[in-house]
């Protein structure tokens, strides 16, 4: 079954022939007071419209097993549950803002330690110690758009007993898939993509081990963090335009991309691959497309505030993933937790500006674009 197919077809309810899945509200369930038992007992451990999403987020990942969370820090939380008091993991430096909050708040708190690399793809095995027990991966990493070889860091990690955990918000299922590259799990912020219309938080996990995934289940029914049922529905229907969604803002900001290039007063334009040859290859290699964020810097004598303002159409605000444009600043408004000196290292600089591309008219878009950059000219 193609994505496409299984991101619509995976749920019909046969019991009653209705082609959209059935919302159950029901906190608790009755159970066989012979086994005190029953297929569901109480909301939080499990219900059936968390299940049936559930069920379509592991067919999209090809993964043995789903879990929805009620945001993509819930989910990042419940993958770092499964870490022991003493664990190290290794992070990128330009890791997603809410990760690295974690990561500096709540690891002292459980024994755990972060260690940042400024670049996963120089990662070796020297970078391994006794206590390492995960790679965090981000690919392409955020704003940045730098690739890294995931083959690679499973390869590594695994030598040393250590798990690879992808952050795969950017890319989706419909373009990346890495627990078929040998991760052992992925997060998302469903916020992002697979919500897709700026309106509903949520977090999903998906692996193939069943000893991580009775973790998450426990982190579901102990930590407690998640997706309520009417959200879980909203989330079903959200995914079926996924595909659709996704194939044009990729192509709208492939046109953006090249529209940018050309431009004089436009001094950097970041796609995933357009790093090096080498990442280009790699992208390719483990991506089925560039996905429909991209980041840029002006021209020095080019005034940023005049442009944002005079942009008509992408919002001045943080998040992504969504059917309208987006435009933010990362050193400010996204990546402000690092220090100027690890942003500069990361090649976030004051100036980039980060653009997550909706389903505009490509037209309207350019021609907006356009008439920010005349206005931004000092
Ligand atoms: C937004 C985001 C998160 C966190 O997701 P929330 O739903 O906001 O909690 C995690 N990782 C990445 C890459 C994100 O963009």
């Amino acid at each position: 079954m193609h994505i496409q197919t299984a991101a619509v077809q995976t749920l019909r309810d046969h019991e009653h022939g209705a082609v959209v899945p059935p919302v159950h509200l029901a906190s608790t369930y009755e159970l066989d007071p012979r086994t005190d038992d029953g297929l569901y007992a109480y909301q939080r451990g499990g219900n059936p419209t968390r299940a049936q999403l559930e069920r379509v987020l592991a067919e999209l990942d090809g993964a043995a097993h789903g879990f929805a969370f009620a945001t993509g820090m819930a989910a990042t939380g419940a993958v770092f549950s499964t870490l022991e008091v003493g664990s190290e993991v290794i992070l990128p430096a330009s890791v997603y803002g809410g990760t690295f909050r974690f990561v500096d708040k709540i690891f002292p708190t459980r024994g755990l330690t972060g260690r940042y690399v400024d670049d996963l793809g120089a990662l070796t095995d020297e970078d391994f110690t006794e206590a390492t027990r995960m790679v965090f991966v981000e690919t392409p990493a955020n704003p940045t758009l730098r690739v890294t070889d995931l083959r690679r860091i499973v390869e590594l990690a695994h030598r040393h007993g250590a798990i690879v955990a992808v952050d795969n918000t950017f890319m989706t299922p419909v373009l990346q898939r890495p627990l078929e590259l040998g991760a052992d799990v992925v997060v998302q912020s469903a916020t992002k993509y697979l919500a897709g219309h700026s309106d509903l938080l949520a977090g999903t996990v998906t692996t193939d081990d069943p000893q991580l995934a009775e973790a998450y289940a426990l982190s579901q029914k102990a930590e407690g963090g998640v997706l309520a049922p009417l959200d879980s529905f909203r989330l079903i229907q959200a995914i079926k335009t996924l595909p659709l969604r996704l194939e044009r803002q990729q192509d709208n900001a492939a046109q953006i991309a090249a529209f940018l290039r050309e431009r004089e007063d436009v001094t950097v334009v970041h796609t995933p691959g357009s790093f090096s040859e080498e990442e280009a290859r790699l992208h390719a290699a483990q991506a089925e497309g560039p996905g429909a964020v991209l980041s840029f810097e002006l021209a020095p004598d080019l005034d940023r505030v005049a442009f944002l303002q005079a942009l008509r159409y992408p919002a001045y605000a943080v998040s992504l993933g969504g059917v309208e444009s987006l435009i933010c600043r990362p050193a400010t408004m996204t990546h402000e937790a690092m220090t100027p000196q690890a942003r500069a290292t990361a090649g976030i600089s004051d100036e980039l500006l980060r653009l997550s591309v909706g389903i505009e008219h490509i037209d309207d878009l350019l021609a907006d674009l356009e008439q920010a950059l005349a206005a931004a000219a000092r």
